[in-house]
């Protein structure tokens, strides 16, 4: 049925997007040169005063003034084939800031244009498992916030969103300034499908995690200490231990190092084998970023199978 997602079985792509400038920032020149497709050119400053390029290729490239609609047509090949069983694991990357939790979610005014990939995934499972409702019975249910996750039956995209914007706020909440709770943890939106062929009684299952991840900046250990510092440390742990997971697969190692983090543990069924992994990396274009962002797009290019 969908025969290009076939093809992507096992496979890791990787998408990179660049949020644009936003109001109140000074307006400097952007770090983010040529744009096209696939390919992506960051400026670096060099010593000299004389301008460095770096060139990155990947399975597409979003620009600054990509929208959310964009975004999501190209992910919703993927999520479709969880309602015909396969696993799917969606994640955002990036340093805390450069739009993770946009992609996901949307922002923090959320209108029907600016919802993210959580929403609109959501919806798509809906309307499509109702157009096929004569040949097909779905059952969806939904799950939030690793390790604690609690799933729910839902039964419309009104009772997911419901449960998402209480999701979001409660997230909110608990994020002040400069102590943004959202940015030292994981975010996961876990949706179970079952479905059963009403003609000849073949049941299916397939299982998706929409994954926002912790900010992925480096923690300078100068500037934290304590518990923020060990909590800093256990997110760098565990988002290597992701990025060690998705390089082995990469690279078709026969020992895929699962057990190293809790994260990875928990995604173990929908990483590598037959699941179907996509990567947003993130970016900032702002200057004073470079750094993190040649170090995020070293990552994600690593991490891809192109
Ligand atoms: P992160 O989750 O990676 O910390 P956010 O998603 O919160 O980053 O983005 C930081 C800010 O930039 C937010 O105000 C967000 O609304 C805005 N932003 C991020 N990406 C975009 C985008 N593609 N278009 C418009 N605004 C964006
Ligand atoms: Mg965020």
């Amino acid at each position: 049925l969908y025969n290009q997602v076939q093809d992507l079985k096992g496979n890791i792509r990787v998408y990179c997007r660049v949020r644009p400038f936003l109001s109140g920032q000074p307006n400097r020149t952007s770090a983010v040169g040529d744009i096209d497709e696939r390919t992506i050119t960051i400026l670096t400053p060099s010593k000299s005063g004389k301008e460095g390029k770096k060139l990155f290729t990947f399975n597409k490239v979003f620009g600054p003034a990509s929208s959310q609609e964009e975004v999501f047509a190209d992910t919703q090949p993927l999520i479709r084939s969880v309602l015909d069983g396969y696993n799917v694991c969606i994640f955002a990357y990036g340093q805390t800031g450069s739009g993770k939790t946009h992609t996901m979610t949307g922002p923090a005014e959320l209108t029907k244009e600016s919802v993210g990939v959580n929403y609109r995934a959501l919806s798509d499972l809906f309307l499509i498992s109702e157009q096929r409702k004569n040949t097909c019975s779905y059952d969806i249910s939904n799950g939030f916030n690793v390790p604690n996750a609690n799933l729910v039956p839902v039964t419309s995209t009104s009772d997911v969103i419901y449960l998402m914007n209480l999701g979001h706020k409660n997230r909110a909440a608990s994020s002040t300034s400069m102590n943004d709770r959202s940015s030292r943890s994981h975010s996961c939106l876990t949706v179970h499908v079952q479905g059963k062929d009403l003609t000849c009684g073949t049941v299916l299952r397939g299982c998706m995690h929409l994954v926002d991840l912790a900010g992925s900046e480096r923690v300078d250990k100068s500037e934290v200490v304590g518990d923020r510092l060990k909590e800093a440390q256990h997110i760098n742990k565990s988002l290597s231990a992701l990025g060690d997971v998705i390089f082995s697969l990469a690279q078709k190692h026969p020992h895929v190092p699962y057990r190293n983090s809790k994260l990875t543990q928990l995604l173990q069924d929908s990483l590598g084998g037959q699941a179907k992994t996509l990567m947003f990396v993130h970016i900032s274009p702002q200057p004073d970023a470079v750094g993190e962002t040649i170090s995020t797009l070293k990552f994600a290019e690593r991490v891809s199978t192109i």
